[in-house]
C-alpha cells in the first residue's frame, strides 16, 4: 500500500464495524448510543478529565483501537480523553478528509509530545531564571559563580533553622502547658 493510500485508509473502521455487527450492534452509531460505550466514555472521562493532546477540559473519547477487549472497556490503556477541537484535528485534514485510524494516532501522539515538549522548554527556561543571581554579575559558567551561589544557600539555610530554633524556644515545653491547663 503507497504512503497515501495508507494515511486514508478506511480498512480500520471497517473492521471495527464488522466487529460491531458481530457483537450484536446494528452499527458504529448503535454502539456510541449504547449503555456499553457510555459507560466506558464515563469512566475514562473521569480518570483523565483533561485533553490527552492540549490538556485542556476533555469532553470526547478517542478509540486508538477497535479491537474487541477495547470496544468492550477492557483495555482502557487505548482509549484517550480528549477535546472537540483536537479529536476534528486527529481524524481530518485541513480538506475534510477522513484520516487511516494509524494516522490519526499519529496526529493525536505528536500534538501532546509537542505540548510535553514545549512545557518542559519552559520549566528548563524558568529554572536557569531562577538560578539568576541577583547582583553578582557573575557567569553562571565560571566557579566564582557557584562558589558564590553555595554560599547563599548556605547563608539561608542558617537563616531558617535560627528562626526556627527561636520558634521553638518560645514554645512551652509539654509540662508547662500541663501545668498551665491545671491552673
Ligand atoms: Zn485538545
Amino acid at each position: 500500500m503507497s504512503r497515501k493510500g495508507k494515511r486514508f485508509s478506511l480498512g480500520a473502521y471497517r473492521n471495527r464495524n464488522e466487529m460491531l455487527e458481530r457483537m450484536g450492534f446494528k452499527n458504529y452509531q448503535d454502539y456510541l448510543n449504547g449503555d456499553l460505550w457510555l459507560d466506558i466514555k464515563a469512566r475514562v472521562l473521569f480518570m483523565y478529565k483533561t485533553c490527552y493532546c492540549c490538556g485542556q477540559k476533555a469532553q470526547l473519547v478517542h478509540h486508538m483501537s477497535y479491537e474487541k477487549d477495547v470496544l468492550l472497556g477492557k483495555n482502557l490503556k487505548m482509549l484517550k480523553s480528549i477535546c472537540h477541537r483536537c479529536h476534528e484535528s486527529i481524524e481530518f485534514t485541513k480538506d475534510n478528509q477522513k484520516l487511516s485510524l494509524h494516522s490519526a494516532n499519529g496526529k493525536m501522539k505528536s500534538l501532546r509530545d509537542n505540548r510535553l515538549h514545549k512545557r518542559s522548554e519552559e520549566k528548563k527556561k524558568r529554572k536557569i531564571k531562577q538560578n539568576q543571581p541577583p547582583t553578582l554579575g557573575l557567569s553562571p559558567f565560571s566557579v566564582e559563580y557557584w562558589h558564590a551561589k553555595s554560599l547563599e544557600r548556605d547563608k539561608a539555610r542558617i537563616h531558617t533553622s535560627k528562626r526556627q530554633m527561636r520558634k521553638l524556644s518560645k514554645m512551652p515545653l509539654p509540662s508547662q502547658r500541663l501545668r498551665g491547663i491545671k491552673g
